[in-house]
């Protein structure tokens, strides 16, 4: 069975939002004798990570929220790296997406290292065509679900409906198609995200 780790390096000077200086992961050593322990600062939203409706709804539900049910199960990669802007309802329509199925974006932000300001993202219309669908939850490959979108209707319409978002994947290795997906989020509580350790294993369906 072949395993995928779908999951963004954390380090200083990794790919952060905006590349703004203060969501610089800093990770502290220190040495006494031959013990060393280090200490990690960091955004919840670095690298690859679970969102949480307290993210974007005042007083929303917390990270502690999310069943790891929901993370852990069937997913289908769909490859939208035609794609230029972003995603809506009309690049969706061709994928046959079914209720409860988790979907994960393929986009050319796989193949783009550095932050780009103008990343694939999915549009409001899109995500209520997933809400619509009623799909378990959506990846990307984005370190934002959306973005210039006053208001952020995309996380609303999303956390609205219930589903799931996992942002910032590396799929550039990972072929379209099916996949078993194990995402385990750090067991944060009262947060508006966590990071996670995505995996996906072929050939293998739950
Ligand atoms: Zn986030």
């Amino acid at each position: 069975m072949k395993m995928f780790d779908v999951t963004a390096p954390i380090f200083e000077g990794m790919t952060v939002y905006k590349n703004k200086p203060e969501k610089q992961p800093k990770i502290l050593s220190a040495t006494n004798g031959y013990v060393t322990e280090s200490r990690i600062d960091m955004d919840v939203h670095s690298g690859t990570h679970v969102d949480a409706p307290l993210h974007m709804v005042k007083d929303g539900e917390t990270f502690e929220s999310i069943s790891l049910e929901k993370l852990v199960g069937n997913c289908r990669v769909l490859d939208l790296t035609h794609v230029e802007d972003k995603i809506g309802r009309a690049e969706l329509e061709g994928y046959d997406i079914a209720s409860g199925e988790f979907v994960l974006f393929q986009t050319k932000n796989s193949w783009e290292d550095a932050f780009s300001f103008e990343f694939v993202y999915l549009a409001q219309d899109g995500a209520a065509y997933l809400a619509e669908k009623g799909v378990r939850g959506v990846g990307t490959d984005a370190l934002g679900i959306e973005r210039s979108q006053e208001g952020h209707p995309t996380h609303k319409t999303l956390f609205g409906a219930g589903v799931i978002v996992i942002e910032g994947l590396r799929l550039r290795e990972v072929p379209a198609g099916k996949y078993f997906m194990v995402a385990a989020p750090l067991k944060l509580v009262g947060t508006d995200a966590a990071p996670a350790r995505v995996l996906l294993f072929e050939g293998w369906q739950g």
